[in-house]
């Protein structure tokens, strides 16, 4: 678990990043100008930034700029650049930033690149990578590859067939799946793990001979070769 700050003012944009990672255990703060992520960037702890470069108030090359002056470089700053303006890469990393994300992005992408910097810095969660059957998922790079075939899962797509593949062989009851990829407040009554459970099937059985993802009836589901 990190703390993150956000600095975008395109409130869609910052919502669904926070959300996101705030889906991913993280403590998320979010700055909608310059002058504001500046501020909080300097009176609180993070581990990493995020940080947009067209804001409102100090545009987020400043903001990089002025935040390494005062605060020295122990807080890695992702900055979120638009697609194709390299000027804007180059002066991020000229002023202290340590990666960047050209918009838009896939949320997956940068977590991959959040959990770089945080590992950079020793607290990274450790990459891990799960292997059953012909069926290999790796938490770093968010790859899912079943018999040489790169399959593409959303986040709660992933997150559901990465508990599957950590408990092989191994019924997972729908409170349990709920709980852990999901949030404990869900609605029990929710349909939400059979849906998920589907969409898993389609990408990562549908074609192949061999199909992993198996409904125990009134028990749950269980990654198993048949
Ligand atoms: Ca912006």
């Amino acid at each position: 678990m990190a703390n993150i700050l956000v600095v975008e003012d395109e409130v869609n944009v910052s919502s669904f990043i926070k959300k996101g990672l705030e889906e991913k255990g993280h403590n998320v703060d979010v700055a909608f100008d310059g002058a504001m992520g500046l501020s909080l960037a300097c009176s609180r702890e993070y581990d990493v930034i995020i940080l947009d470069v067209i804001l409102p108030q100090m545009n987020g090359i400043e903001m990089c700029r002025r935040y390494r002056d005062t605060m020295g470089y122990d807080v890695p700053i992702i900055m979120l650049t638009a697609l194709g303006s390299t000027d804007d890469v180059v002066k991020g990393l000229e002023t202290g930033a340590d990666d960047y994300l050209s918009k838009p992005f896939m949320f997956d992408e940068l977590i991959a690149r959040i959990n770089v910097v945080l590992r950079r810095k020793g607290m990274g969660v450790s990459a891990k990578i799960y292997e059953y059957a012909d069926l290999t998922l790796n938490t770093e790079t968010m790859m899912v590859i079943r018999s040489g075939k790169n399959i593409s899962l959303t986040t709660k797509e992933f997150r559901l067939l990465e508990l599957l593949m950590a408990n092989p062989l191994r019924v997972l009851s729908r409170t349990h799946i709920l709980e852990n990829v999901w949030d404990a407040n869900i609605d029990v009554n929710t349909n939400v793990v059979e849906v998920y459970i589907n969409y898993l099937r389609n990408k990562v059985d549908k074609g192949f001979p061999v199909k992993l993802i198996h409904t125990v009836i009134g028990m749950g589901y269980v990654l198993k070769e048949e």
